[in-house]
């Protein structure tokens, strides 16, 4: 039987325990957490995330100090928008929201953010403690997918794994946390001669790409836990109607894993829940110390 691991179901569990702490903090140092997300232009789906992210910090109570920018908004002005938030008090994580618009350089705005408020796990330091096993704070989608395994108890050490995809973002970072969980990690990306062979030896395959049907059945070990990180809009023709699918072909390739996440409802409300998981921390950490 295929087991479904169910992130929207945990990432639930782990919010309510986060208004418990929320509570407390509150009652302790006499304010919520708070966190700033920047986002620039009127990317549609980049909107989306916002309101999202936004919305889960309401319902943990922690406060937005969000900022939304035209798209013309200057490299200088969201440099110096970062630096008083990192002097704001009351702000316990910064985030840019990405991509950016291609005149300005989203790597550099990392820069600027206090890594102890770099709640997406995107400065070098961070990902620097990562690269070093030190503790600090991670990048939010594979910190999701690690949480999300170890709730299902999915055993990591000796196994193989592959992650396809090695952004920053998702892939680098992915592998590494395998890594340090003691799997055997090997990186596919676009330039990967024969993917089919090297997917098909994996106990644990981790598609962060954003191709629609990339993974199919032929390239799953039966029994194999299967995440799908990769977010597609696919618009069907006939109704018009646009809906979310990952980059695994669900419907072939679910019969035949050991586990698997679904799109929606796996890692996208784990990466919303680790967010919030790090701003609390973030928060804890700097009040309680
Ligand atoms: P990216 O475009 O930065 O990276 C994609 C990676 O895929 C690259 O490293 C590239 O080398 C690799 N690639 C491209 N074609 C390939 C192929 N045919 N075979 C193997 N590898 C190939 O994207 P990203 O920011 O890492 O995001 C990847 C996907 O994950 C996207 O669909 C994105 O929307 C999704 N995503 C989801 C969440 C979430 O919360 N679930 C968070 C972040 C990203």
């Amino acid at each position: 039987m295929t087991q479904t691991l169910d992130g929207k179901a945990l990432a639930e569990k782990i919010q309510t325990q986060l208004i418990t702490q929320v509570t407390a903090g509150q009652s302790q140092w006499g304010r919520p957490p708070g966190l700033a997300v920047l986002m620039v232009g009127d990317n549609p789906a980049s909107a989306a995330y916002v309101r999202n992210k936004e919305r889960a910090c309401t319902k943990v109570g922690i406060a937005s100090f969000g900022r939304h920018f035209p798209a013309h908004v200057t490299q200088a002005e969201l440099t110096a928008v970062i630096h008083e938030l990192n002097g704001d008090d009351r702000v316990d994580g910064i985030l840019v929201q990405l991509p950016l618009p291609s005149h300005l350089n989203g790597v550099a705005l990392l820069h600027e953010i206090d890594p102890d408020k770099d709640v997406d796990g995107l400065h070098p330091l961070n990902m620097g403690r990562l690269m070093r096993d030190e503790r600090g704070l991670r990048s939010c989608t594979p910190a999701g997918v690690m949480r999300l395994l170890k709730e299902y108890e999915i055993p990591f050490v000796g196994k193989e794994a592959l992650v396809i995809g090695r952004s920053i973002l998702v892939g680098k970072p992915m592998a590494l946390m395998l890594l340090a969980a003691n799997a055997t990690v090997q990186i596919a990306h676009g330039k990967t001669q024969d993917l089919e062979t090297l997917a098909r030896r994996a106990d644990i395959l981790v598609s962060a790409v954003g191709k629609p049907g990339l993974i199919t059945a032929a390239m799953v070990k039966p029994g194999a836990v299967v995440v799908d990180v990769g977010i597609n809009r696919v618009v069907n023709l006939d109704t018009g109607k646009a809906r979310l699918v990952g980059d695994v072909d669900y419907g072939a390739v679910a019969p035949l894993a050991g586990a698997i996440t679904p799109v929606p409802g796996g890692i996208g409300p784990m990466t919303v829940a680790m967010l919030l998981e790090n701003t609390v921390l973030s928060y804890q950490e700097r009040l309680g110390g």
